[in-house]
């Protein structure tokens, strides 16, 4: 997954980017990026790490100009190198060009591949490198046309900020997978993956980017230009609320804070249970947990600390135990758990692993009885638009029976919020993507269909 902004119009448009992308750390944290372009040059400062260690005072004003795009990246595999961090950048003949994509493509190795045959030399192995190389060789007439040409090519999930030039370009695929929001500063505007980056700048809300949307964005206007293939089913990706997103952002209308207490207040509902206190595991299922605890009376204790200067420039020590990932950043409150019969919620179940720790650290200070609530249905799914999921293999709700996943977790009980408790629960924005809960995608997945990728999923934002 990742976080993307554009500026445009706004003095000193690389602090902007570099605010909000501190704002969207969440989204990303391996690797970030701003290019800055002041009416002549382009600039660019990239690099592995977060937006604090990319970026000092120095490096940020390098970046003149009063259009920026900016990137914070999260990869797995191939993803370490520094070709791949974004914004990617490109000189063509209509200006420079710097591109920042949220999302998974499903026929970038289709595309690669026609592209090198057309004579095309690949640098990144990032699936947002085909756009660049897509809009250079469109033999649509005016910049406008060829990006909207080659965003026509292109399946799956992006949600995509661009400059060509000083101009810049917002586009969201035709099922609107991935969030961005416009906003507006002054005469200048603001492109952003979730509203808490424009709180931090100060900027005013206008809107979400509809599905298939492409704006087009330069002193002070804002143009829409042709949709692409309106006639798609809207998807969002409904993990984006329960997980990805933060709570204090808005993503297409819906506020993530209430997403995630009516999901507990749903999972309360529909797994109700006789006990003493309602801990969530920190932070991503804060807000559950207080819908659970809300909906089922149970009080919300703070039963569980996560240590948030847990980075990954950390060295692990060579610990035996198990446990130690799990407690490196969790830690159990004793005085609050011992002796109690808990509910224990979490946002999602994905391999099992920190949630089975977590039962043993609890029942390790006097937990009377452990029950776990889940604010999702069982993830058994890969995603092939952008969240990075392990295989298959390794998900735990994968084939699992419940009862065997409580064996697993070593819990009392388990519960997981329905496919439809949770769809239902929000409801306004929907229909949703669930394919990682419910394996039907809605963009067709082309590059397995042609054997090019894996059916096990992609390991790439
Ligand atoms: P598990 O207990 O399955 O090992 O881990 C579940 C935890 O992983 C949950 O607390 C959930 O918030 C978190 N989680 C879910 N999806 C992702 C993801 O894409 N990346 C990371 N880093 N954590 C995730
Ligand atoms: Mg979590």
């Amino acid at each position: 997954m990742c976080g993307i902004v554009g500026i445009s119009g706004i003095e000193n448009a690389a602090e902007q980017a570099y605010l909000a992308m501190y704002a969207l750390q969440h989204r990303g944290q391996e690797a970030a990026g701003i290019v800055a372009f002041d009416g002549t040059t382009s600039r660019s400062h990239k690099g592995r790490g977060l937006v604090s260690e990319v970026f000092n005072a120095e490096t940020l004003s390098n970046l003149r100009g009063n259009v920026a795009v900016g990137h914070v990246r999260y990869s797995t595999a191939g993803g370490n190198d520094l070709a791949n961090v974004q914004p990617l950048t490109a000189r063509f003949s209509r200006g420079d060009l710097a591109l920042a994509h949220n999302g998974n493509l499903t026929n970038h190795l289709d595309l690669r591949a026609r592209l090198v045959e057309d004579g095309a030399i690949i640098r990144s192995s990032a699936d947002s490198e085909a756009l660049v190389h897509l809009i250079a060789k469109s033999r649509h007439y005016g910049v406008d046309a060829q990006v909207d040409d080659a965003l026509s090519h292109l399946e799956g999930a992006f949600s995509v900020v661009m400059s060509v030039g000083s101009t810049v370009y917002a586009a969201c695929d035709p099922r609107g997978f991935r969030p961005l929001v416009l906003g507006r500063k002054g005469a200048g505007h603001v492109v952003a993956s979730e509203t808490c980056a424009l709180d931090i700048l100060g900027a005013e809300r206008v809107r979400y980017l509809e599905p298939g949307e492409v704006l087009r964005i330069q002193d002070g206007r804002v143009e829409r230009l042709r949709s692409l293939r309106p006639a798609q089913p809207h998807a969002p990706c409904i993990f984006e609320l329960v997980y990805f997103a933060r709570p204090d952002s808005h993503i297409w209308g819906v506020s993530v804070d209430r997403a995630r207490r009516a999901f507990g207040r749903r999972l309360a509902r529909e797994h109700p249970v006789d006990a003493d206190a309602v801990i969530a595991v920190p932070d991503s299922a804060n807000s559950a947990a207080l819908g659970y605890s809300e909906e089922s009376g149970i009080p919300f204790e703070l039963g569980l600390l996560r240590n948030h200067y847990v980075g990954r420039t950390f060295i692990q020590p060579q610990q035996q135990d198990r446990d130690f990932g799990a407690r490196m950043k969790y830690n159990p409150v004793q005085e609050v758990v011992d002796g109690k019969r808990v509910v224990i919620v979490d946002d999602s179940l994905v391999r099992g692993t920190t949630s089975r720790s977590l039962v043993r650290m609890l029942r390790a200070v006097g937990a009377a009885e452990v029950h776990f609530r889940i604010g999702s249905p069982p993830v058994r799914w890969p995603c092939f638009y952008g969240i990075d999921m392990p295989t298959r293999r390794e998900l735990i709700g994968a084939d699992l029976e419940i009862s065997e996943i409580e064996a697993k977790l070593g819990v009392d009980s388990l519960g997981y919020l329905s496919l439809e408790g949770m769809t239902e629960a929000v409801a306004e924005a929907g229909p949703y993507c669930t394919a990682c809960f419910s394996g039907e995608y809605p963009a067709p997945l082309v590059d397995v269909e042609k054997g090019l990728a894996s059916p096990e999923g992609p390991r790439r934002c």
